[in-house]
């Protein structure tokens, strides 16, 4: 079992230990007068997140919150078996992610199509979030939350059902998917790579910009992402998505061209290309591979279903 890690001010990361990955996913606990849990991971990470909240010393009954930053199942499939565990807690979710929390058949209709006998393994059980525990977070909604508030903003982008959560005492946001993943173990060696996550099927790199424009209005001390953890700097995270996004824009409009059966494999191929060009012009010398191909992978199925919407 990890231990949470304090990242800021009353701000902790739990490992989720997401697919059995560390470093892969994070949970985040704000402890103040009151709590809050920032995303839950799927409901393999239950046992990891009630070890984490012992850890902090927080008994499940003092947790007042669950925030999701958009209904995925990395971030969101556990929130309803959390919730059992949680017994005072209240769920803010976006007002287009709500009924799928509430009533998540079509999640796991989708994600059973998307995984099929990895399912069980990856995912199962996804437990409905009984109605009457569920806020809809609407833009600006505010949560106060002892001296200070939890203010919520629509940050769409990487989804359309997905939030970001500013903390006004550390001037810091929670940013789940909307601009960029990053892999410790490469940060640590010093190659600071912050990829775009553009999974299907809501992506759209104008409303992405758009919504780090509107980081960059708030001058962020920091940026907590849903993989992994603490961006290096906030100008870090947002410069390097926008240096990859007309970067795997361009292939995949190069995909494009190719047989509809092959251009995600192709795709997929042509961006890890990029990247470990990119990696050795940097000096990086470890498996980039290892890291990253899970995320180029779906990643690349998101840009091209991005194109054939188009
Ligand atoms: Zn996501």
């Amino acid at each position: 079992m990890t231990t949470p890690v304090q990242i800021a001010k009353d701000i902790y990361v739990i490992d989720s230990q997401d697919g059995g990955q560390l470093e892969r996913t994070s949970i985040y606990v704000i402890k103040r007068e009151k709590v809050a849990i920032i995303d839950t991971c799927t409901s393999k990470s239950v046992p990891a997140i009630l070890a984490g909240l012992e850890a902090l010393h927080i008994a499940p009954e003092a947790v007042d919150y669950v925030i999701l930053t958009h209904v995925h199942l990395d971030h969101a499939g556990g929130a309803g078996l959390l919730l059992q565990s949680l017994p005072n807690a209240h769920v803010y979710v976006h007002p287009k992610g709500a009924r799928h929390i509430i009533d998540p058949t079509r999640l796991i209709e989708s994600a059973r199509s998307v995984y099929g006998e990895k399912f069980d393994a990856f995912f199962d059980p996804i437990v409905p979030i009984p109605e009457h525990r569920v806020t809809l977070a609407e833009h600006k909604t505010r949560i106060p939350f002892g001296e200070a508030a939890l203010v919520l903003y629509d940050t769409p982008g990487h989804a359309r059902h997905h939030i970001s959560i500013y903390d006004e005492v550390t001037n810091s946001m929670f940013i789940g998917d909307t601009a960029g993943v990053q892999f410790p173990a490469i940060t640590r060696t010093g190659y600071e790579l912050v990829l775009p996550s553009t999974s299907p099927n809501q992506y759209n790199p104008e409303e992405m910009e758009q919504s780090m424009q509107f980081y960059e209005s708030l001058a962020l001390q920091a940026v907590f992402l849903g993989h992994y953890a603490a961006a290096p700097s906030p100008q870090q995270a947002f410069s390097q998505v926008r240096y990859w996004t007309p970067i795997w824009l361009a292939l995949a409009e190069e995909a494009m061209q190719e047989a509809e059966a092959v251009r995600v494999d192709k795709l997929s191929h042509a961006i890890l290309r990029v990247l470990e060009e990119d990696a050795e012009k940097q000096g990086y010398t470890g498996d980039l591979k290892q890291y990253v191909w899970d995320d180029v992978v779906v990643s690349s199925q998101g840009l091209i279903d991005y194109y054939q919407k188009k």
